[in-house]
This record gives C-alpha cells, sequence and structure tokens, in this order.
C-alpha cells in the first residue's frame, strides 16, 4: 500500500450531460483527492496518440471520433492505491458487467460511451499525467 498518482478523463458523455460534479463525487467517496483538473476539448491527434495503444483495435477510429465529441475533464488523482482503487470505483469497461455503486454501473450509456477513463498501471499512469499536465498544473 502506498499514495499513488493515476490519471482520469471524464468523457464528452458525462461532460454533455452535466455529471462531472456527481463523477467527482465517486472520486472522493473513496477517497481520492483530485490534485489537478482541467476542461479542455481534445485534437484528433491528442485522442489518436492517447489511445495509440489501442491503434489495431476494430473500434479505434469510433473511439477517437467519440472522445472529440465535445468536452473531456482531464484529472490526476492522488490516494492510497490510487490506480486499483479508481479502476475498482470506475466498473468493468462495459457498463452492463460494472458492479453496482460504480461510475459506469450508474452513468454509463454503452460500452464506448463509458463515461471515464482510468490508467490501468504506474508506467501509463506516469505517461498520461504527462500527456496533460505540467508539473506546474499539479498543486497536491
Ligand atoms: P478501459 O477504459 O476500461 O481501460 P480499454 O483500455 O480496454 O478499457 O479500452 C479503452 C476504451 O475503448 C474503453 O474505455 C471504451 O471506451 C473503448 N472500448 C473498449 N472496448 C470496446 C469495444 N469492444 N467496443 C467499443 N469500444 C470499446
Ligand atoms: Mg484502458
Amino acid at each position: 500500500m502506498a499514495i499513488q498518482r493515476t490519471f482520469s478523463i471524464i468523457k464528452p458523455d458525462a461532460t454533455k450531460r452535466n455529471l462531472t460534479g456527481k463523477v467527482n463525487a465517486k472520486i472522493e467517496e473513496v477517497g481520492l483527492r483530485i490534485i489537478a483538473q482541467k476542461r479542455i476539448q481534445l485534437s484528433e491527434d491528442q485522442a489518436k496518440g492517447f489511445y495509440a495503444v489501442h491503434a489495431e483495435r476494430p473500434f479505434y477510429n469510433d473511439l477517437v471520433a467519440f472522445m472529440i465529441s465535445g468536452p473531456v475533464v482531464v484529472q490526476v488523482l492522488e490516494g492510497e492505491d490510487a490506480i486499483l482503487a479508481y479502476r475498482t470505483v470506475m466498473g468493468a469497461t462495459n457498463p452492463a458487467e460494472a458492479d453496482a455503486g460504480t461510475i459506469r454501473a450508474e452513468f454509463a450509456e454503452s460500452i464506448d460511451a463509458n463515461t471515464v477513463h482510468g490508467s490501468d498501471a504506474t508506467d501509463t499512469a506516469a505517461e498520461e499525467i504527462k500527456f496533460f499536465f505540467t508539473d506546474a498544473e499539479i498543486v497536491g
């Protein structure tokens, strides 16, 4: 157990439905601190670069189109075992399989419009935070 940082995106399906505050409440309820946050419009190049790991997957083009379909809120979360803690409160990728009470079970519309992104490991968390935030923007 250790204090970690993870990277989160509140996706366009959630910003469109005015759910930023409800998602943030779920994050804070499990003890994670939102230590940096900004609402931005992703460019196509940013979305492609961010999801480059999925470039060969059949859903890649749809995923990129969805991620640029409206504003997103990018965040740095900090707390005890933050990476796993956030993955747990996010719920499964497919909201139909997400545990009750998770963000995706309560808010996600479909497997693609699934409300949130969260890093899956320490190396990807560090890379993803750096992709969107400078050190000066993370005030703790
Ligand atoms: P997670 O976001 O839970 O880490 P993945 O990293 O596997 O899931 O996938 C990244 C994103 O790609 C998902 O959050 C979802 O928006 C989209 N995605 C994944 N699998 C599918 C699929 N089978 N069909 C459509 N979109 C998908
Ligand atoms: Mg993932």
